[in-house]
């Protein structure tokens, strides 16, 4: 195991500006105190945006709006107070991609709990809100896109509605989606796919996930523990949109190794395949035809060229 040292290195490309607390803050002076309360205990929420370049030059914030939406929920669901509207976030991250002059980008909003108390009963730091934009390119490689990832399925159980929130996008929660995703990468694997805690598959550490048999895709539903991923949502619909007939229900380990297709979404994995998990090749163990057509409509539309659905496209 020693000599298995693979980690990713996803280095972040400076810009000129970070969004803070309600200005454009140079990037090297957007900085906090070691006190910051969320850095010791976890409570804060964030966000994963990508912001596309179109065929015709202009630049689009996919679904800005849900995502915005979605921060606001995982701070009511930590009973954190956003000292802003939705409008003013949606607003300030085309501001901040403007100022950077970023055509393509990824952009991580960040609700923290600033410093002053200490303690798990404190409530009083000043809430607060960053929003960081960088250079992302393929978060699992382009290779990945073409090919497939080998995925390996956790030991690591993916939080629980019992104990936590799946539904938020919380900055704690994701010590257990690096667990996971360190424990594959160090085995020799490209991503984690975790269980419930009834050994259903909920999802990967940081995307969704949808099997296909016999022309049937099937994903977990909603409300079984996932988080609501809107790159799912964009799936599910861009499968209605080819006539795909989508299930959504639980399957266990049998089911996905015996799967024609298993692929995988998020905003920073778009629409990855999947070609073999564990020690078994799904289907012929290459991009299959359904993620195919999936991944050819989600570029399609990412780059204004669907020809559909353009509401979910944010202009700069
Ligand atoms: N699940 C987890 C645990 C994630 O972190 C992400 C990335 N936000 C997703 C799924 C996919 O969500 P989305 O499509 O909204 O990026």
């Amino acid at each position: 195991m020693d000599d298995v040292e693979r980690t990713e290195r996803i280095v972040v490309q400076k810009a000129d500006k970070i969004w803070l607390d309600g200005e454009l803050v140079d990037w090297d002076k957007a900085n906090v105190h070691v006190l910051t309360h969320t850095l010791h205990y976890g409570l804060g929420a964030f966000e994963g945006i990508r912001c596309y370049q179109c065929e015709d030059g202009r630049s689009q914030v996919f679904r800005l709006r849900d995502h915005v939406r979605r921060l606001f929920d995982s701070a009511h669901l930590l009973m954190m107070d956003i000292p802003f509207s939705q409008e003013e976030i949606f607003e300030a991250c085309k501001e901040t991609l403007r100022a950077n002059k970023q055509e393509e980008a990824y952009l991580r909003p960040l609700v923290f709990f600033g410093d002053g108390a200490m303690g798990l009963g404190s409530a009083e730091n000043k809430v607060r809100l960053a929003i960081i934009t960088w250079k992302w390119g393929a978060y699992l490689g382009e290779e990945a896109l073409e090919k497939g990832i080998h995925a390996k399925v956790s030991s690591y159980m993916r939080n629980s509605p019992r104990s936590l929130f799946p539904k938020g996008k919380v900055v704690g929660h994701y010590v257990n989606s690096i667990l996971a995703k360190r424990e594959a990468m160090l085995a020799g694997y490209d991503e984690a796919i975790m269980l419930d805690g009834e050994g259903f598959v909920s999802e990967a550490s940081g995307e969704n996930i949808f099997i296909v048999r016999d022309g049937v895709v099937k994903t977990p539903g909603y409300s079984t523990g996932a988080l609501g991923g809107i790159t799912w949502d964009t799936v599910v619909k861009l499968l209605g949109d080819m006539n795909i007939p989508v299930e959504f229900d639980r399957f266990a380990r049998d089911e996905l190794y015996l799967a024609d297709e298993v692929f995988m979404c998020g905003t920073a994995a778009e629409i990855t395949p999947v070609r073999a998990v564990d020690e078994r090749k799904i289907g012929e163990g290459k991009r299959g035809p359904i993620a195919t057509k999936v991944q050819k409509a989600y570029f399609d539309l990412m780059h204004g060229k669907y020809g559909a659905r353009e509401e979910w496209l944010d202009f700069l």
